[in-house]
């Protein structure tokens, strides 16, 4: 029979009782695997004895916690469906999350009461838990439910293709999309992270990206746990923090959005000591090869990508620490376990995945493999259109090179056409990154009444005194950008717009810094 995420993690607690599984650094509290057990199994039951159970949603507001940990192993041994939300979120953008989740528990921390305080009234069928000593009389204590708990190990019978999360996207174009994972698609995905990375029990993990998204939590947190190796929490990503517990904890391997690895670049790393560290995993966005460089020179950490979404699980793909120079700006090839195909972009309708399109070509990225989502939560309409035919069509546009890698181009939506040239954003942001008064960059189309569109690059300087000329050059210069491709508007920003996966919402700055919002 094939476990659950449950089961998985007891295995680990079998084989490695004393070791140590779980360290949260704000809260100076170390677990070993059988105390951590003990603890999840609590949870389960202070669940299970509040009516809880198999199939009931439960939601996580979070930064990185201990707690969000137990919880997350909590649900996964009873069968409760996690729904992590971005704790970055608003009290509205909660409430458009819980309006379509309909959870039956709702577990928030302190940090976040502000956000939460609104939504009581407006839910009265959720229980609110905080996991704060001064509850509000709305809300139930987490810690004395589970404290009062029996740690006998639940006995819930639960099946592979049970739900066990709904995870919502980021929104990045749109409303966010609950989507759907069972067990099995997560233990496929976490078995694909743990072969890519050759994770093995001795490695300590770093946990500073959000949790509440599948890169970290799927890619970086279940492999381990599942592989018996040690986790150290961050609450929440901060560049100095993250090198001194690196060196602190000697941790080995780490995930973090490119923003993240980005913002250690611009710390004094010779004042860390980061030789403890295997690999660094970056994704969820593209990194600019001059990065991945910089990462390598400066910080001596080799570094691995990832490529994929939350409905893939989400990696799809590798690019490793060897590759990184010789294929730069791939996305690597297709995890062991998954195909990628890029076809004809369909119009209008979805994409055949037949229409296979010949090396160099530009196209719609497909994929299919074991870790892909069931569906979206009540979208069925949208679930078909994303699996059409077996393979799930990511709406983004890339092409495969004579050697099968995958070079992730653009989102669909945010290609740029200017006098029937195709244009790719990340090919112009790639080559202002070169510039060294640049920290920060994103390119988009602007309405233009002669060529359709045409390019507009908004930066964040790094040097203060980098002027538009000065970039107007610099591309003119470069031999890797065509004429059609200069952006012929800069615009300076103080900083980006970015989710909480890092990746910045160019529709915001569409909406504030180009000429179509001024019309
Ligand atoms: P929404 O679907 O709500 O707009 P989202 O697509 O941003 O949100 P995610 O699943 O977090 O939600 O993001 C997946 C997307 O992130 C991919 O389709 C791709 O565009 C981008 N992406 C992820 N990893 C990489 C990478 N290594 N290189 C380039 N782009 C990446």
């Amino acid at each position: 029979m094939y476990p659950t995420i449950g089961k998985l993690f007891d295995q680990s607690v079998k084989k490695y009782p004393k070791k140590e599984a779980l360290v949260d650094v704000s809260q100076g509290k170390r677990w070993s695997y059988e105390e951590w057990n003990q603890y999840v199994n609590r949870v389960a039951q202070a669940f299970l004895s509040s009516g809880v159970g198999k199939g009931d949603i439960v939601s996580v507001f979070m930064h990185n916690t201990s707690e969000f940990a137990t919880v997350y192993f909590a649900c996964a041994k009873i069968g409760a469906v996690l729904n992590p939300i971005n704790f970055r979120l608003k009290s509205g953008e909660v409430s458009y999350i819980l309006n379509d989740s309909k959870p039956a528990l709702f577990i928030y921390e302190k940090a976040l009461e502000d956000q939460v305080k609104l939504l009581f009234d407006e839910f009265p069928l959720v229980s609110f838990w905080s996991t704060d000593e001064n509850v509000p009389e709305q809300a139930i204590s987490f810690h004395e439910r589970v404290l009062s708990a029996e740690a006998a190990e639940p006995a819930v019978e639960l099946d592979e293709n049970d739900v066990y999360a709904i995870m919502y996207t980021s929104g990045t174009t749109g409303h966010p999309k609950g989507v759907l994972h069972r067990h099995r698609d997560m233990i496929e995905q976490s078995l694909t992270c743990m072969h890519a990375l050759q994770l093995r029990p001795a490695d300590r993990g770093l946990t500073a990206a959000p949790m509440f998204h599948c890169a970290e939590l799927h890619c970086a947190f279940l492999p381990r746990v599942h592989n018996g190796c040690t986790t150290v929490i961050l609450h929440h990503f901060d560049a100095k923090q993250v090198l001194e517990t690196i060196q602190h904890e000697k941790i080995t391997v780490m995930f973090g959005a490119p923003t993240m690895w980005n913002m250690m670049l611009q710390e004094d790393l010779d004042a860390y000591n980061l030789s403890s560290m295997r690999f660094g995993l970056y994704g969820g966005a593209s990194m600019a090869p001059v990065l991945v460089r910089a990462l390598g020179e400066k910080m001596g950490i080799r570094l691995v990508q990832a490529y994929g979404m939350t409905e893939m699980g989400p990696a799809i793909s590798f690019l490793f620490e060897d590759e990184q120079e010789s294929k730069a700006g791939s996305a690597g090839k297709a995890c062991f376990n998954h195909e990628i195909r890029v076809v004809k972009p369909g119009s209008p309708g979805p994409s055949n995945p037949d229409e296979i399109l010949p090396p160099g070509e530009q196209g719609e990225i497909i994929v299919r493999g074991p870790s892909v989502m069931k569906g979206y939560y009540k979208r069925n309409e949208a679930t078909e259109r994303a699996l059409y035919n077996g393979w799930y069509h990511s709406g983004d546009i890339g092409y495969m090179d004579e050697e099968g890698y995958l070079f992730v181009s653009d989102r669909i939506d945010d290609m740029i056409v200017s006098g029937g040239e195709n244009i790719y954003p990340r090919e112009v942001e790639d080559v202002l990154y070169e510039h060294e008064g640049v920290l920060d960059v994103a390119v988009l189309g602007e309405p233009d009444e002669k060529w359709g569109e045409r390019v507009t690059a908004i930066v964040v300087k790094k040097d203060e005194n980098l002027t538009e000329l000065e970039l107007d050059e610099f591309c003119r210069n470069s031999s890797k950008l065509a004429d059609y491709k200069r952006p012929r508007r800069f615009v300076f920003v103080p900083e980006m717009p970015r989710n909480a996966s890092g990746k910045i919402q160019k529709y915001l700055l569409r909406n504030t810094y180009t000429e179509l919002s001024a019309q």
